[in-house]
């Protein structure tokens, strides 16, 4: 997988060693001597991983991190700290600004690699999400960047897969403060544990007695219900090769032991605003496409959505020879309802009515609000005389019980009208058929309002 790498740093040595090395593996590089022009790169979306040199002069790599972490357009790209020595201060500081991760100079090249290829492969996914997202702010809905951007990692859900008590303890306590932890000694009931709750990180020991961690770890990855858990392994130095292993089959992040209090909490913290990060995403475009096919008032599909699905299930039907039927439903002065009793009242209504159609309708039905007090049903595998008698049984469920309106305190009488048709051989699209819909619908208008009328058969 190809990405592109931004190196900045203030001396051009280190970036031109750095651009070889990343160079030789087929990434792209950019590379910016300070933090503004740094900035500005990403600002245009020309990078995708940021590799960012602490000890720069103005503006250092903390402060160009936290720029890039608080601006939504900038927030989810990966930022690498590169520092000097091997500083735990520097690297809980960069943590701290929302660094997603840090190597220390002179820089280990399968390191390197290992952690620019598994954040290369996790923007890839975001940047999915992301588009999609933007694509729903223009449809009106709140930006759901600034939201996810904003997410501070605090109060995640933890599930720790440790089977050494001292070990349990002492980590228990320091996450404990932030966290809500749950602790699982055995990998097996690990991975169910998993699976069931909503996890926000997992992490896994890679020193069980008896179970291999790496396991559970590439058994995570490859569950649909598990699969976007962070996870973090933790080690002896002695588990290097292994734990690079880890960072190759899709694990997140990873600590040395003994572990240090604060880097533990910086990493988790991390771990859980990323995933945050993403899920938020992945609701807003949940929702977004929702929103797109979905009427707002009564939870009926919309007429955007009918439209699209109408050609589709006539040529289906056409082609296999089953029948099809529409009706046709438009409440009758409606108008009035609202000119009598107030808008709201008219709402009322019209939610009840979308109860009451849907109560008469099966699942494969499509039932769509398609204009004020318009409601379309397309009934596949249905002939004309099914067709008929589910029209009327909606018509009678209107006409039998009134309609409750302010708030259940008052009782309104509400009629309906439909007209109904059938998909005939000889139609050339759908239009025909909802042609003569409509113009028994107006019949039914014409002749007196609360009845069905049926297109003649051919
Ligand atoms: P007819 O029996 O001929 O169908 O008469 P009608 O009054 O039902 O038909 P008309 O099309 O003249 O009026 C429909 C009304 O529906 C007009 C419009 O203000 C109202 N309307 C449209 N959308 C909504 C809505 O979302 N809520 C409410 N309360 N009223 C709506
Ligand atoms: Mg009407
Ligand atoms: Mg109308």
């Amino acid at each position: 997988m190809s990405a592109r790498i931004l190196v900045v740093d203030d001396i051009a040595a280190n970036v031109k060693l750095l651009e070889a090395k990343l160079a030789a593996e087929y990434f792209d590089v950019v590379t910016a001597q300070n933090g503004p022009e740094a900035i500005a790169i990403c600002e245009r979306g020309d990078a995708d991983i940021v590799l960012l040199d602490v000890m720069m002069p103005g503006m250092n790599g903390f402060d160009v991190c936290r720029r890039l972490k608080s601006t939504p357009a900038t927030a989810h790209i990966p930022v690498v700290m590169v520092t000097a020595l091997d500083q735990p201060r520097d690297r809980l500081q960069g943590l701290d600004a929302g660094a997603d991760d840090f190597l220390t100079k002179p820089l280990d090249d399968v390191a390197l690699f290992a952690r620019v290829r598994s954040l290369a492969r996790l923007k890839t996914v975001t940047d999915e999400l992301r588009s999609r997202a933007v694509a729903s702010t223009r449809l009106g809905i709140a930006d759901p960047l600034a939201a996810a951007a904003a997410e501070d990692g605090l109060n995640g859900r933890l599930l720790l897969v440790e089977d050494r008590p001292t070990v349990i303890e002492r980590l228990q306590s320091a996450l404990s403060a932030f966290h809500q932890v749950d602790v699982e000694g055995d990998a097996q009931h690990a991975l169910l544990r998993a699976g069931e709750g909503s996890f926000d990180s997992v992490i896994i020991s890679l020193d069980l007695e008896g179970q291999d961690g790496l396991r559970l770890c590439s058994q995570l990855r490859s569950l649909q219900a598990t699969r976007n858990v962070p996870v973090l392994l933790m080690g002896e130095t002695e588990d290097r090769a292994r734990i690079l292993r880890g960072l190759e089959i899709g694990a997140h992040d990873f600590l040395m032991r003994p572990v240090d209090r604060n880097e533990l909490l910086a990493r988790v913290r991390t771990q859980v605003r990323r995933k945050r990060f993403t899920e938020r995403l992945r609701d807003s475009v949940q929702s977004s496409m929702e929103m797109a096919v979905m009427d707002q008032l009564t939870g009926l599909h919309n007429r955007r959505f009918m439209d699209n699905r109408l050609a589709a299930m006539f040529d289906e039907s056409a082609l296999r020879a089953r029948s099809l039927s529409v009706l046709m439903l438009d409440v009758d002065h409606f108008k009035a309802v609202n000119d009598s009793w107030g808008h709201d009242a008219g709402d009322e209504v019209l939610r009840e009515f979308a109860d009451r159609v849907r109560a008469c309708t099966r699942g494969i039905d499509l039932v769509a609000r398609v204009g004020g007090e318009e409601i379309v049903v397309l009934l596949p595998d249905t002939g004309r005389d099914a067709a008929y008698h589910v029209a009327e049984r909606i018509r009678e469920k209107v006409e039998s019980q009134p309609f409750a309106i302010q708030n259940r305190t008052r009782d309104i009488k509400v009629t309906v009208s439909v007209g109904v048709a059938h998909r005939r051989a000889g139609d050339l699209s759908s239009a025909d058929m909802m042609k003569r819909a409509d113009d028994a619908l107006y019949r039914a208008k014409a002749g007196g309002r609360n009845r069905v009328i049926v297109a003649s058969a051919a």
